[in-house]
């Protein structure tokens, strides 16, 4: 990662280690588990380093660690499940094939057992894809009618969408900007091209334009794939035998 201090460096890794470790995905508390890390003025200084390139965002009410992008450590609408080989990565559970498969007692999906992300944005639920190198199920929702989107990516492509029209607004804001507060909001899976369009209007959005979803993926890989910052600090944390030590 050119141009980030070691300390900060070493601070992003173990940020995302923890996340990527977790089992209970959104629900950790960053500041906590960053409570002794380091003096306080020191790990002030990492974080403003951090979020100054947009790696991280901070809640400005409660100073808590909000988003690790791509990951949101708070509910959104996009929701990640990860899969490798076949199977949940965290219940070991057989992929659903379709979409449609309920848990075998027929109560609908395990939902709370299971190793779920909630992402920033569209683009960023993809990046999960990309930054973690896994197979995912996205389950989003159209911000114009509600309905639930559906998105499977296996081996880097799209291979099951529901609706299957579905697309992504891609916000573009002028000048510098916060993407966890003036772009993410806005960049959203539609379930067609026509409420995307009556989205806009009513929501009177200008900037900005529609995705397809292998558009959305390309997007996702450029930002989170093996060559961007995260995919670099994540090969780094996987090649790692020992854990990320602070000096005090
Ligand atoms: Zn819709």
């Amino acid at each position: 990662m050119p141009n980030l201090k070691p300390e900060a460096r070493s601070l992003y890794q173990h940020i995302l280690s923890f996340i990527v470790a977790s089992p209970r995905g959104a629900k950790l508390r960053p500041k906590l588990l960053l409570k002794n890390i380091m003096p306080a003025e020191r790990l002030r200084k990492c974080l403003d380093e951090l979020e100054s390139r947009n790696l991280i965002y901070r809640d400005k009410n409660s100073d808590e660690i909000v988003a690790v992008y791509p990951f949101s450590l708070l509910p959104t609408s996009h929701e990640v499940t990860l899969y490798r080989n076949g199977k949940n990565a965290w219940t070991g559970e057989d992929k659903p094939v379709g979409l449609r498969v309920k848990s075998r007692r027929g109560r609908g999906p395990t939902r709370a057992r299971q190793k779920t992300f909630y992402a920033m944005c569209a683009i960023d639920s993809m990046g999960i894809s990309f930054a973690l190198d896994a197979d995912v199920l996205i389950c989003s929702r159209c911000p114009f009618c509600n309905a639930r989107i559906k998105i499977e990516i296996t081996n880097r492509a799209v291979s099951f969408a529901e609706p299957p029209r579905c697309c992504v607004w891609y916000q573009i804001v002028e000048g510098e900007c916060i993407s966890a507060v003036n772009k993410c909001p806005w960049i959203n899976f539609f379930c067609s091209t026509e409420h995307l369009v009556a989205w806009r209007s009513r929501e009177g959005v200008k900037l900005g334009h529609r995705m397809s979803l292998a558009q959305a993926l390309d997007r996702a890989e450029e930002v989170f794939g093996p060559r961007s910052m995260v995919g670099r600090a994540l090969r780094a944390l996987r090649r790692r035998t020992e854990p990320v030590i602070f000096r005090t």
